[in-house]
């Protein structure tokens, strides 16, 4: 594995092995690896020839009091988690190399980023999408890989490449989680054992609404009132918001149909931790 610190360094191995016919396979991250990354990366190994991944905490995507400055970094260890997934070439810019000036041009995906994370953090999206573009432009892969721990982000991710037909294709993966069913995160390294002890709320809460919908409920408040009572219960947890929505428009049917995704923010402390399940209602059936 190489680490590249530059695009003067990066782009003229990605032009060379492109131009040899290989594809490449890009696996975004913000570092402080764990197994939710290294296995987007093992997709993309058994998919690509040529595997890069990105650490980049990308500044744009942090608002004011967000936890930028805090957010847990461990360079050498990432780079022994990624060779031994498979990365080949691993790009680790700093914020001057990516943003020499401040960027005037910014990447925007109105509607699916505005409801749930949008409200939470207004320009975190903006600031994703305009990384995410400049990565794609950087690297040209062929595949790019995302989990859908951070759905919205890829509904985000998957839209900007559908409007501005970016000739990449988006690979969702699915969420890897602990025993428990606590999602791994960067962000759990933030969590004290009693906040770890409670975290798992949250999935348990998710998947009791997605079973009051498999059960016939189809009223999105119901299921939201459900949701936010089972978290509110675990007195560590404090809900930002907890919501069913339509997995492609973000939109809340009513009633409740088609192909859904219940997603939750909750903060334990200083950590505030993403989580979200799916589930399809089924056509009604014909006639009878
Ligand atoms: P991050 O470093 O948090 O920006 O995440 C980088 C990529 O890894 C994103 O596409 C995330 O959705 C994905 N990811 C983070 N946590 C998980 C997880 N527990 N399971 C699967 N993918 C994940």
């Amino acid at each position: 594995m190489k680490t590249l610190h530059t695009v003067a360094e990066l782009r003229p191995l990605l032009v060379g092995e492109r131009a040899a016919g290989r594809s490449v396979g890009l696996v975004p991250t913000m570092g402080y690896l764990h197994d939710g990354h290294l296995s987007l990366v093992r997709r993309a190994r058994a998919d690509t020839d040529v595997v890069v991944a990105s650490i980049f905490v990308n500044p744009l995507q942090f608002g004011a009091g967000e936890d930028l400055d805090a957010y847990p970094r461990d360079l050498d260890r990432d780079g022994r988690l990624a060779e031994a997934a498979g990365v080949d070439l691993l790009f680790v810019p700093s914020a001057e190399e990516m943003f020499p000036q401040p960027a005037l041009t910014t990447v925007s995906v109105a509607q699916v980023s505005e409801p749930l994370e949008g409200t939470a953090r207004p320009h975190h999206f903006a600031g994703v999408a305009t990384v995410v573009a400049k990565l794609f432009a950087i690297v040209g892969p062929r595949r790019a890989y995302f989990g859908e721990k951070d759905f919205q982000q890829l509904a985000v991710v998957r839209r900007m490449v559908r409007d501005l037909s970016l000739p990449v294709e988006v690979v969702g993966c699915p969420t890897v989680r602990e025993l428990d069913g606590l999602a791994l995160s960067s962000r759990n390294s933030y969590l004290t054992a009693d906040e770890r002890e409670a975290a798992p709320v949250v999935y348990r809460a998710l998947r009791a609404g997605a079973a009051a919908i498999l059960a016939g409920e189809r009223d999105a408040a119901a299921v939201r009132t459900l949701m936010r009572q089972i978290i509110e219960a675990e007195p560590l947890a404090q809900v930002d918001y907890a919501e069913v929505v339509d997995a492609d428009s973000f939109r809340i049917p009513d009633p409740l149909a088609g192909n859904l995704r219940l997603l939750a923010a909750v903060r334990f402390g200083r950590a505030r931790l993403i989580d979200n399940v799916g589930v399809t209602v089924p056509a009604p059936t014909q006639g009878g």
